[in-house]
């Protein structure tokens, strides 16, 4: 596994592109881009003046704008950074300013409803190919953004069945030179796939957090104080942006709640176990959930220091 971008390619993949929405993820593929000149030239909008003005400063991009449809305007690659209920919205105001042949896609944790919301409004000769960087952190903003953020992550790509080969093989080449594995699947697959792997997991951070927070004052310092006991971890999902997880669990209804049955079913059996007093069940289940967390390390998706290789100090090593 690679620790850094590739050299700079020697062509770049498009000439010009466009990032709308320039928060952790549009930050990352503009320095990304950027870094291994994957994009000639790169144009950025954004609605929040504070983003464009850090984005400006940041020097992110050769253009920075308020205008979805003046940083798309000529685009070869046109990619939608903002949260997933903005797409519709999105789609409409750049249409007009497409160029034919270009590539427009996004970064959306939701690929179905996404689809649904973009494509009709593109005008033909105009390539949809949605894609979802399986990478990120739990903070917002052009400032959160870092160049090797997609650096040996997924990329998922989710063209349409009629998608046209040429711009799925450009926009595979681009996000690979971001650092990425790219792999293609259905639209309804990825949603089931990430309801499981990212969706609820969020929720029920959320909902842990939610619950902590809304024990009575005494209570919830000391959950504070004493949050190590795996609490802490939680939060750490559970501090991810409102408004992008708001959408993704708007756009995600079906496979998010057929997770969620799932996920109270067997729920509803850890209770069984632990009223019956079944220490056999529950070691076996432990036993095999710690496997799996064995096999994302040897992925090369998690590290494999302890505690997520928080540093404890040299001298912890120690004996006496
Ligand atoms: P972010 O840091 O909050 O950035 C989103 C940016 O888009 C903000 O500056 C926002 O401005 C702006 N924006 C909102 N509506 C807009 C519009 N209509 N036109 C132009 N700009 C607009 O969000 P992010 O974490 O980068 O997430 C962006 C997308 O990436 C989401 O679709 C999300 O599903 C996807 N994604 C996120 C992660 C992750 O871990 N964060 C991982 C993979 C994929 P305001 O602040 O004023 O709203």
């Amino acid at each position: 596994m690679t620790e850094k971008l590739g050299a700079p390619l020697a062509q770049p993949i498009f000439e010009r592109i466009a990032i709308i929405g320039v928060g952790l993820i549009g930050s990352s593929i503009a320095r990304a881009a950027r870094r291994v000149n994957a994009a000639h030239i790169i144009a950025i909008a954004d609605t929040s003046p504070e983003a464009r003005e850090h984005a400006t400063a940041l020097k992110l991009g050769d253009s920075v704008s308020a205008s979805p449809r003046e940083a798309a305007a000529g685009a070869d690659l046109v990619v939608l950074c903002a949260p997933v209920g903005a797409n519709a919205e999105l789609a409409k105001a750049i249409a007009p300013a497409l160029k034919k042949g270009a590539v427009v896609s996004d970064v959306g944790s939701v690929k179905g409803a996404v689809i649904e919301a973009i494509a009709p409004h593109l005008p033909a000769g105009v390539h949809l190919v949605p894609a979802h960087p399986v990478a990120g952190t739990e903070q917002s903003g052009p400032d959160a953004g870092f160049a090797t953020l997609f650096l040996n992550r997924w990329c998922i790509l989710t063209p349409p069945e009629n998608a046209d080969a040429g711009a799925v093989a450009r926009l595979r080449a681009f996000w690979e030179a971001l650092g990425c594995n790219v792999e293609v699947m259905s639209a309804s697959h990825h949603d089931l796939v990430l309801a499981i792997t990212s969706h609820v997991p969020h929720l029920i951070a959320y909902n842990i957090v939610g619950t902590a927070y809304d024990l009575e004052e005494a209570l919830r310092s000391e959950v504070i104080k004493f949050s190590a006991g795996g609490f802490r971890d939680s939060t750490r999902l559970a501090a991810s942006d409102p408004t992008m997880w708001r959408d993704v669990f708007l756009n995600n209804k079906d496979a998010v709640l057929e997770a969620l049955g799932r996920f109270s079913e067997d729920l509803t059996a850890l209770q069984r176990m632990i009223r019956r007093g079944d220490g056999e069940g529950l070691f076996n289940l432990f036993s095999r959930t710690r496997a799996i967390r064995r096999g994302i390390v040897e992925a090369g998706q998690e590290t494999a220091a302890p505690d997520f290789g928080r540093p404890h100090g040299e001298d912890d090593k120690g004996g006496a």
